[in-house]
């Protein structure tokens, strides 16, 4: 189970679940590659992964072949709905 941050560069120990961000991952058992969909689906194990509330929005978490869970940087912050309207709309009336 989670005991601290996933971000190895960070000590934080996992004590709320209402702090940060917690990431349930789901992975197939090594060798399952072979298997049918349906084998390979039971074998899955369930892992949970945290980020601290300081590490959150700026890390986010990747699956990488062969290594496992990689702490990665977050992707370009996610605009509010209406801003990101907004700016694709303005985008389009600047090319015209
Ligand atoms: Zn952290």
């Amino acid at each position: 189970m989670v005991s601290k941050c996933a971000n190895p560069g960070c000590s934080s120990p996992f004590l709320y679940f209402h702090q940060g961000k917690l990431f349930r991952i789901e992975l197939d058992a090594p060798g399952s590659e072979a298997l049918d969909i349906d084998t390979r689906r039971a074998r899955r194990r369930l892992e949970f992964y945290w980020l601290c509330d300081v590490c959150a929005p700026s890390f986010t978490l990747g699956f990488k072949k062969g290594v496992g869970i990689v702490v990665l940087p977050a992707p370009v912050p996610v605009l509010p709905p209406l801003l990101a309207a907004e700016a694709r709309s303005a985008a389009v009336g600047h090319s015209t």
